[in-house]
């Protein structure tokens, strides 16, 4: 450990400046970004409910009846959590890989309706240090966006990470959560890293329209695996 550090963290940005950009899923092919054939490898979602992210086209959604997830108007996700993804996002959360982390902040999908400004799920207090891979996501939508990202919301204490929960579980520990500034703008992006049941989601998105918006738009790297997932 160095100053709090792990070796990963440290070694991991250093290798990132010495050696030269490589694609972060392969290492061989040339980055920084996933190359072509990785990209093919990732385990894309099929066609999902825009408003809960379950897998199909059914309307009403039979998973969340066309009521999608609480407090939030729309939801995407890129990807299932799982494979090359979840390996991926496994290097980028421990050994604070910054290459890994942009190169996966470039693949968040962004909301059909046009919003004010980005949010990210901000970070637990007492984080380890190095890049936040929710909070990269939304700084590079907002840029792609042109929209301010703004950081309103707080974390007002450590939880547990929502897809080792039970359900049970998953609803109370985001309980009470997250403390937002007021006056955010009406129409707001709220991006975090993996969608598991929507409860982290949600509880961050009360809190901001608590704190004057009006629609939450919301996008995901990815979601944890569902049956009608295609295989990967
Ligand atoms: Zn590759
Ligand atoms: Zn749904």
């Amino acid at each position: 450990m160095v100053g709090g550090m792990s070796a990963g963290q440290v070694v991991g940005p250093l290798l990132d400046l010495l050696l030269p950009a490589v694609c972060p899923a392969c290492r061989a092919q040339p980055g920084p970004d996933v190359c072509a054939e990785c990209h093919g490898l990732l385990p894309r979602l099929p066609a999902s409910c825009p408003r809960c992210c379950a897998p199909g086209s059914e309307i009403p959604c039979p998973v969340c009846r066309g009521n999608g997830l609480a407090h939030i108007a729309s939801a995407r996700a890129g990807f299932a959590y799982t494979g090359t993804m979840k390996r991926l996002i496994g290097d980028a959360k421990a050994g604070a890989r910054a290459a890994t982390v942009q190169a996966l902040a470039g693949m968040l999908p962004l909301p059909v309706d046009a919003v004010d400004a980005v949010v990210a799920v901000p970070p637990s207090p007492g984080r380890r240090p190095g890049p936040h891979l929710a909070t990269a996501c939304a700084r590079h939508a907002a840029h792609r966006l042109g929209v301010p990202l703004i950081a309103p919301l707080h974390c007002v204490r450590h939880a547990s990470e929502q897809h080792r929960l039970s359900r049970a579980e998953r609803a109370r520990n985001v309980v009470g959560l997250f403390r937002c500034q007021p006056g955010v703008p009406p129409s707001l992006l709220l991006v975090d890293d993996i969608l598991t049941s929507g409860a982290t989601a949600s509880a961050a998105a009360a809190e901001l329209h608590r704190a004057g918006a009006r629609c939450i738009h919301a996008s995901f790297l990815c979601r944890t695996p569902q049956p009608g997932d295609r295989p990967n």
